[in-house]
C-alpha cells in the first residue's frame, strides 16, 4: 500500500474539518469492528449510543445517527414543516448559505426567512418582526425558527438569549431548532450542561455535531418533543441517511459521549482560539472583527497583510464579511498555533 504525501502536512487552521479522528472515536469504531452485528440501526452500539445521549442530556429524547450535518439540519427542519411554512433563520445561519438549498429540498419548498444580524446571532425582536409581519394566505406560514450555536462566526448565545428566544416561539407559535455542529464548543465556553443548553431553554430539535468534535463523520440528530419525530426513520431512509452498516455511525458517539472526550476535544480547540485571539490582540493594524467566544477567530488586516501570510503558506477562508477565518479544532497544536501567531506579527510590521 502507497503512502499518500499530503499525510506529512502541517497543520492549518482553515477549518475545523480539516483535523483527523480522536482517538476515542477510533477506538470505538476499532472495537465495533470486531466481528458482526445486526444492520440499519438494530444493533448494540446504535442502542448504546442513544442511551449515551439520553444519559447526558438528561432526559428520554428521540436520537438519530445521520452521516452529516447539511442532512441533520434539512431531515429535522423537513420534520418540522409543511411545504407551505416557513423557517425563520439568521441570514448567516448555515442552512441559508451553505446547504444548497437542501431545507427547501427535503421540505419540498419550506422558505427560509432570514433576519439582518450583524453579529450572527437571532434576537426575539427580529423573530417576532418575521413571524408578525404577514398573517395573510399569500405568505409562507412561520413555522419554525433555527438558531445556530455556536453561530457561524464564532458566537455563542448565552442561555437567557437562548431562553429569550425560546419564550418569543413559543409566543408566535413556533418551534426552535439548534444547528449544533459546534454544539460542543459552545457548551464548553459556557460550561453548562447540555440539558441546560437545549431542551431546558426550550430546543425542541438539536442536529448535535460529530465531524467537527473529532469524528470522522456522523451528526446526530435529537428530538426532546418526542412527538416530532413521528417517521423520521422513513425520511432519513428516503434521503439516503440511512446507514446499512450503522453501527460504524454509532459507535464513535460511544466513545466521544463515554468518557466526556466531547467536552475535553471543545476545550482544547477553544483553549487554542484564546491562545491565537490574546497574542495577535496587540499587533498594529490586525484587529478581531468578533469576540472570541469559541473556536473560530476572525481576523480583519490590511489585504497586504493576508496576501503575504498565504504567501508564507498559511491557509484561511475570508468568504464570512471579508475577514479572515481561523478554526481550532480537538488536535490544534498549541506550537503550531504560536508559529501563525509569529507569521502574522512578522507580515504585520513588514506591511
Ligand atoms: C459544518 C457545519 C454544518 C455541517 O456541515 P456538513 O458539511 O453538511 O456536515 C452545519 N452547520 C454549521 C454551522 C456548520 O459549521
Amino acid at each position: 500500500m502507497t503512502e499518500i504525501e499530503n499525510n506529512e502536512l502541517q497543520q492549518q487552521f482553515g477549518s475545523d474539518n480539516y483535523a483527523g479522528i480522536c482517538p476515542e472515536a477510533w477506538q470505538a469504531m476499532e472495537a465495533a469492528n470486531r466481528g458482526h452485528a445486526t444492520s440499519y440501526g438494530d444493533d448494540p452500539w446504535t442502542a448504546k449510543a442513544s442511551d449515551a445521549f439520553r444519559n447526558l442530556f438528561e432526559t428520554e429524547c428521540e436520537v438519530y445517527f445521520v452521516f452529516n450535518g447539511t442532512a441533520a439540519n434539512s431531515l429535522a427542519l423537513a420534520s418540522l414543516c409543511q411545504s407551505y411554512h416557513s423557517v425563520i433563520c439568521s441570514d448567516q445561519a448555515h442552512v441559508e448559505t451553505d446547504e444548497c438549498g437542501a431545507p427547501e429540498f427535503f421540505s419540498n419548498g419550506s422558505k427560509l426567512l432570514v433576519a439582518s444580524s450583524p453579529e450572527g446571532k437571532l434576537t426575539p425582536d427580529a423573530i417576532r418582526e418575521l413571524a408578525t409581519k404577514r398573517s395573510d394566505i399569500h405568505y409562507p406560514k412561520p413555522r419554525v425558527v433555527s438558531i445556530t450555536q455556536s453561530t457561524e462566526t464564532g458566537r455563542v448565545y448565552t442561555l437567557a438569549e437562548l431562553r429569550a428566544i425560546s419564550e418569543e416561539c413559543r409566543k408566535c407559535g413556533l418551534s426552535l431548532h439548534m444547528d449544533g455542529a459546534r454544539f460542543a464548543n459552545a457548551c464548553a465556553s459556557l460550561g453548562c450542561s447540555p440539558a441546560e443548553m437545549s431542551w431546558k431553554s426550550g430546543v425542541d430539535v438539536l442536529c448535535f455535531g460529530g465531524a467537527k468534535n473529532g469524528m470522522a463523520m456522523g451528526e446526530a440528530v435529537l428530538f426532546f418533543d418526542r412527538a416530532l419525530a413521528t417517521d423520521f426513520d422513513y425520511r432519513c431512509k428516503q434521503a439516503g441517511q440511512l446507514a446499512a452498516k450503522m453501527r460504524f455511525l454509532s459507535a464513535p458517539w460511544v466513545g466521544m459521549l463515554e468518557g466526556g472526550a466531547w467536552l475535553r476535544n471543545a476545550e482544547h480547540a477553544n483553549r487554542c482560539a484564546r491562545q491565537f485571539a490574546s497574542q495577535i490582540a496587540g499587533i498594529p493594524g490586525v484587529r478581531l472583527a468578533q469576540p472570541v467566544e469559541a473556536n473560530a477567530v476572525f481576523v480583519e488586516a490590511p489585504e497586504k497583510v493576508l496576501t503575504e501570510l498565504r504567501a508564507r503558506g498559511w491557509s484561511f477562508y475570508t468568504f464570512i464579511g471579508g475577514a479572515a477565518r481561523f478554526m481550532f479544532a480537538w488536535d490544534s497544536d498549541p506550537g503550531r498555533v504560536d508559529a501563525l501567531i509569529r507569521d502574522l506579527r512578522e507580515c504585520a510590521a513588514a506591511a
